[in-house]
């Protein structure tokens, strides 16, 4: 057991069962011991890589769609541009360079990167020093037009799971066992099934219904921005639309492998799939309009990325060799073509974004 193992079993001693919201708030943002407080897990010599990681394309493509976006509304000024957990600030990077093309866009815009991590704080700072930029822990509501970026923070955010028990739904906890060990547990009492969604009725004896309670309420409050001040959100990451099951997502990665989940806390990444269908629904409940999800493949093919990577192998633009490598891994249905999605928040009024049919 690692320190932070012995002391969440500590306080499970304590105080009783964890939920896997806390548990998962405990082993990634623990100032001593949590994941995101402590390193950065990006790329190859860290714990997974991420498609800014893989090309600069990914950020390019994302950039350029921010940017006409924010052309679409009327070129509003001032207006603030947001990434929501930057991790080495290359998509930032790539989307600001290819910004370029619009400098109207860079002229209006302030920036605010969202993270919590000071290790990948100090790396975005040195990525992006040429550029006026302010942090927060935070998302905070914008008072102008909000263009927002997103990937791979979404499934970061704590999930809570209920199971089909024959009691009744039943949350999963984190007790121990005889032990002490950590250990999942049911919680004893099942919960009212007027919490959770009329989809529930078509679970499985044993299925397990996930919901993200972080998740939503940022989603809130991102189309609540947008729906008052004008702006535009591109969430893209791994995770379901319309057609969410009822397994559970939840998973450790350390090292580019999968890990246990409890046996060490902090060492490894956790993570769950993304409810789409649940972040469109926030979005149009708070007065926005919400598009896709789209598969990542898809969305990226008609934003032109296998024009612009026949340009980058042709001049040798590429950071990196092996641009076709790189669109395969993006675009293909096998690789992170279809399990990663993409999703736009927009006002009501605006017109319908690059990328969605
Ligand atoms: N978007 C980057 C990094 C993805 S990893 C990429 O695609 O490469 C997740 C990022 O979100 C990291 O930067 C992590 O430190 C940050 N993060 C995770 N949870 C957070 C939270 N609750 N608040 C702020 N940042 C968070």
């Amino acid at each position: 057991m690692n320190a932070l193992a012995a002391r969440i079993a500590g306080l499970i001693q304590a105080q009783g069962p964890l939920s896997i919201a806390q548990f998962m708030t405990m082993a990634l943002h623990d100032p001593q011991y949590g994941y995101y407080a402590t390193r950065d897990p990006l790329g190859a010599g860290g714990d997974f890589t991420t498609a800014p990681e893989i090309s600069q394309m990914f950020g390019e493509l994302l950039g350029l769609w921010i940017a006409q976006c924010w052309h679409d509304q009327g070129r509003p000024s001032p207006a603030r541009l947001v990434e929501l957990g930057p991790g080495r600030g290359t998509l930032m990077a790539d989307a600001l360079r290819a910004a370029r093309l619009m400098p109207e866009f860079l002229a209006a815009i302030d920036i605010v990167l969202v993270e919590s991590n000071p290790v990948l704080q100090a790396l975005q700072r040195e990525t992006l020093k040429d550029y006026p930029i302010g942090w927060s822990d935070h998302f905070e509501e914008p008072d102008r037009p909000l263009f927002l970026l997103a990937n791979e923070f979404f499934d970061a955010l704590p999930i809570r799971q209920f199971v089909k028990a024959e009691r009744g739904w039943c949350e999963r906890m984190i007790a121990r066992d005889a032990d002490g060990a950590l250990a999942f547990a049911l919680a004893p009492e099942p919960i009212s099934p007027a919490l959770l969604p009329p989809s529930r009725d078509g679970a499985p004896p044993g299925g397990v219904y996930e919901t993200s309670p972080a998740a939503t309420a940022l989603a809130e409050q991102i189309a609540q921005s947008i729906a008052r001040h004008g702006g535009a959100a591109l969430i893209v990451d791994y995770g379901y639309g319309a057609d969410a099951g009822f397994g559970d997502t939840l998973q450790a990665v350390g090292n580019h492998a999968f890990k246990d989940i409890l046996d060490s806390p902090g060492d490894v990444d956790l993570s769950a799939h993304v409810d789409f269908a649940a972040l469109a629904q926030a979005a149009t409940r708070n007065g926005a309009a919400a598009f896709g999800p789209a598969d990542q493949g898809e969305f990226l093919t008609a934003l032109g990325i296998v024009q612009r990577a026949e340009r980058l192998a042709r001049g040798q633009l590429g950071r990196n060799p092996g641009i076709d490598s790189q669109l395969k891994r993006l675009v293909l249905p096998d690789q992170m073509g279809t399990l990663f999605k993409a999703m736009a928040i927009l006002p009501q009024s605006a017109p319908k974004p690059p990328g969605f049919a």
